[in-house]
């Protein structure tokens, strides 16, 4: 897939990437809590939260699937992209496609805000309990199709995986990807 040249991995805290945007793994309400949500509003300050706060107020919050665009904050990208993964539920329960559906949303704000690279976590897989193999392949198809149908719209799109054991899983998902195999869709 030709998309997936622009495909970067990288282990790491995402607080710290310089990329354009950086995407938070939030929940539905984008009322904070732990793992990479609890460190971006540390890193970022009170600032994120405070526009996360009048997104509720006019939206509702951030329905699974789906993203919203806040400042950064004191971090160094410019935007923080915040989406609501799906809760793994066994995987009969539209899983997969709500996964694909936050990389897609989180993608298309960042090209219509002319973001040109993006950092990604590892979406749903820590307390929400998606299984990193196939969530890996879905974020890599994903991200990937979306480049190569916007082929000059990035110029990178990272994935920052927190720990070694990951970034490996994403490493072996990636070669998949490139090598077109059958079970990489
Ligand atoms: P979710 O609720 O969507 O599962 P989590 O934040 O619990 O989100 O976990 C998503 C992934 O982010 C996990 O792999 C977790 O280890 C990882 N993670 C936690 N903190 C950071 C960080 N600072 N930078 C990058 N990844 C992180």
């Amino acid at each position: 897939m030709t998309g997936s040249e622009k495909l970067v991995l990288s282990r790491g805290d995402i607080t710290e990437a310089t990329t354009d945007a950086i995407v938070n793994a939030a929940n539905q309400g984008l009322v904070g809590g732990g793992g990479v949500d609890g460190a971006i509003h540390r890193a970022g300050g009170p600032e994120i939260m405070a526009e996360c706060d009048r997104i509720r107020a006019e939206k509702g919050g951030c329905p699974t699937g789906t993203a919203v665009v806040t400042t950064a904050g004191r971090l160094r990208a410019r935007v923080v992209i915040h989406t609501a993964g799906p809760r793994w539920k066994g995987g009969a329960k539209g899983e997969a496609e709500d996964l694909a559906s936050c990389y897609r949303a989180c993608m298309e704000l960042a090209r219509e805000g002319g973001h040109r690279s993006v950092a990604f976590p590892s979406i749903s897989t820590g307390i929400y309990g998606y299984p990193v193999e196939e969530a890996a392949e879905i974020a890599l198809s994903t991200v990937a199709g979306h480049l190569e149908r916007h082929p000059d719209a990035f110029d990178e799109a990272r994935f920052v995986l927190f720990s070694e054991a990951d970034l490996e899983v994403y490493k072996r998902a990636l070669d998949r990807l490139k090598e077109g195999s059958p079970d990489s869709a």
